[in-house]
């Protein structure tokens, strides 16, 4: 069942890193909606795994590295010349030091913590910037957070912070965009076993208290996360602007 009809809607996907990124699962859902896609990966090392995804979505390719100046505008300039136009953008993009993620927040380093804020947070913003003249007729910008932005989430330390900076910059690019029809979101996933997730110690325990406590029983998938995507990105999220949406099974509402 696709209740969504994303045809003629072009937009592009950052932060597929292999099948189970939260990006492909998004991707998947979106493409299966109708919507037009381009992908980027990370760098050399990355393509073999996102070459093959790219093919099976029907999407076209480009190298994205936020850190590397220069990168991001290149993708943009690819995508007027490809397309003169943009509707949505995926920001699914987090990174962090692992010996600091692994450490306390009150140890971290002033290079480390404002790395990881330049390439999880910041690029979001600059990616705003960069889709705004494209998005002619409005469109719709998501990125990815999680609950630790707001609640201390044991092990989550440096990119608690992060995220809380990350959603709150969506709530200002919704206001300055607004009045450009350009609509911003973050989507709050519950865990899931990504790559990404893999790095945050005792991740194991948070997956089984999100089983265990969440009011569905259940693990949210990527492609729950694809299916709001898929929803704020349509027509009918027309009136939505600037907020968080859990999909995590409920787990955010319980003490
Ligand atoms: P993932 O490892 O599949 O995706 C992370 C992506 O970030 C990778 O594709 C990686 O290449 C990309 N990335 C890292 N540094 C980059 C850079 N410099 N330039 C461009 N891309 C870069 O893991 P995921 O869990 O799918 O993560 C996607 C997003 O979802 C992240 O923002 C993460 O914080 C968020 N999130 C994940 C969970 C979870 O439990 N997995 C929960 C809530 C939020």
């Amino acid at each position: 069942m696709n209740m969504m009809d994303l045809t003629g809607k072009k937009g592009l996907i950052v932060g597929i890193a292999n099948s189970h990124s939260i990006a492909y699962g998004c991707a998947s859902v979106l493409r299966k909606a109708g919507a037009e896609l381009c992908v980027t990966y990370l760098n050399e090392k990355s393509r073999p795994y996102v070459a093959p995804l790219a093919e099976g979505l029907n999407a076209s390719m480009l190298p994205l590295d936020v850190a590397e100046p220069g990168q991001m505008e290149a993708v943009f300039e690819s995508l007027k010349e490809q397309w003169g136009e943009l509707d949505f953008v995926v920001h699914a993009v987090a990174w962090s030091p692992l010996d600091e993620l692994h450490g306390r927040l009150v140890d971290t380093s002033a290079e480390g913590f404002s790395k990881a804020m330049d390439i999880s947070c910041h690029s979001f913003i600059r990616m705003a910037k960069c889709a705004e003249p494209l998005m002619k007729n409005g469109g719709t910008l998501l990125t990815m957070s999680y609950y630790g932005s707001e609640k201390v989430v044991d092990h989550y330390d440096m990119m608690g912070p992060i995220k809380a900076a990350l959603e709150s910059s969506v709530r200002y690019l919704a206001f300055e965009l607004g009045s450009k029809n350009i609509r911003v979101h973050s989507i709050s996933p519950g865990p899931m076993p990504t790559r990404a997730a893999s790095g945050i110690e005792k991740f194991d325990q948070l997956m089984e208290d999100a089983v265990q406590r969440s009011p569905l029983h259940q693990l949210g998938r990527p492609e729950d996360v694809g299916n709001m995507a898929a929803f704020l990105v349509s027509d009918m999220a027309a009136r939505l602007t600037g907020s968080v949406e859990f999909v995590d099974a409920g787990h955010h509402i319980v003490a």
